[in-house]
């Protein structure tokens, strides 16, 4: 069993002392950061979000845990991918708040890469991004929230999508082995598909018919989830597949560290149906559940998990066409159709811990 802490966001009295801030340095304060990171460089990992998002981690948190890092005697840096790093201070994330540098994961160009091999059906290798590969130790600092991909946007997904180049992103994607299938019949043209795409990989023909270029296609899913006719489909056969690669991408790159200087810290707060990629916040689906943390990936992502319950789902949260369907499972299954829970399967199939924990509460 291995052991999660957790801070609740629920305040038993109306005390600075009680609130999330105040808890996070108290966790923080359990593990040994002075052994962890003294003299090294750690690589805080992010999501940096986009355009108007407003609900990834606060600015409040990434200072606390920088300030601890640096009292430790660690060297830390804040890094996200290339494409999120120029307008990281729109969302309030500069090198004067937070007190550490913000730096993109391969280079200005994404050219900063190790590659490492793979070797899982067509994900022959994977390029991890060089600021990640050449850290001492690293803190994936995820914010958890559900995701049209996987049903789950937490700690695995921040290093399997988020720790390698975009090439890899798309290699790891593929692996569902995705076929767009369009009803023209039931299409309005309302053209959200082709406002969602962030790869501008949308275009109408003259007769109105869609294209999709496959080769521009990040396979995010954007289109499917944004399409309130249902009208693009997607043959997910590859999930699980696709869960696979992520996992084994996951292992590629803890791989790269000693065991003991990597820590998980997922904030399961302002949990939107959508990951923070989208450039947009919607309402939170249930109320902020805490802070989990740990030193196991799949105990930390587990229990995570655990603590998004349907009967917290908070009505009228759901932007059009989400809805929560009467099915079973959990609550972001009934969102998505994806089941959130296969990820940490996965992970711990490739060795990359356990989905049996203990929760500690930190008081
Ligand atoms: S899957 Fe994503 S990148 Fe591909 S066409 Fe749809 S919205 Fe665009
Ligand atoms: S979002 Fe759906 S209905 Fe709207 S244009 Fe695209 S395919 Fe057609």
């Amino acid at each position: 069993m291995s052991k999660v802490l957790f801070a609740s966001a629920k305040m038993r009295e109306l005390r600075a002392d009680a609130s999330l801030p105040a808890k996070f340095k108290r966790l923080l304060n359990q593990y040994p950061l002075k052994e962890m990171f003294e003299g090294k460089t750690v690589a805080i990992k992010m999501h940096l979000g986009g355009h108007l998002g407003y609900t990834t981690i606060s600015p409040v948190f990434v200072r606390i845990l920088v300030q601890q890092v640096k009292d430790a005697g660690g060297k830390p840096f804040i890094t996200d991918g290339t494409y999120a790093v120029p307008t990281a201070k729109d969302r309030g994330y500069t090198e004067e708040v937070l007190g550490a540098p913000i730096v993109p994961a391969a280079g200005l160009k994404e050219g900063y890469y190790k590659t490492i091999p793979v070797d899982y059906l067509s994900l022959k290798d994977v390029q991890i991004c060089g600021e990640i590969a050449n850290a001492d130790a690293m803190i994936v600092y995820s914010h958890g929230k559900g995701h049209g991909h996987c049903g789950w946007g937490g700690a695995i997904k921040n290093i399997a999508m988020g720790n390698v180049t975009c090439k890899s992103r798309g290699g790891i994607h593929a692996l569902m082995d995705t076929e767009f299938k369009w009803d023209a019949e039931l299409c309005t043209h309302c053209y959200l598909c082709h406002d969602n795409c962030p790869a501008n990989a949308i275009k109408f023909e003259k007769d109105n018919t869609l294209f999709i270029d496959t080769h521009s296609c990040r396979y995010c899913m954007h289109c499917a989830t944004a399409c309130p006719q249902n009208a693009i489909e997607i043959n997910d056969a590859g999930m699980r597949q696709f869960q696979t690669g992520m996992a084994k991408v996951t292992k590629v790159c803890l791989d790269l560290f000693e065991k003991d200087r990597v820590l998980f810290i997922n904030h399961v707060t302002s949990v939107t149906p959508f990951c923070d990629c989208w450039g947009f916040s919607s309402p939170a689906i249930v109320p902020d559940v805490g802070i989990l943390a740990g030193t196991d990936i799949v105990a930390v992502e587990q229990a995570s998990i655990d603590m998004i319950k349907t009967e917290d789902f908070i009505q009228g949260s759901l932007p059009h066409p989400l809805y929560v369907r009467d099915v079973e499972g959990h609550l972001l299954q009934k969102i998505h159709g994806k089941d959130p829970y296969l990820q940490c399967e996965e992970a711990a199939k490739a060795g990359l811990g356990s989905q049996e924990y203990n929760l500690e509460e930190i008081p």
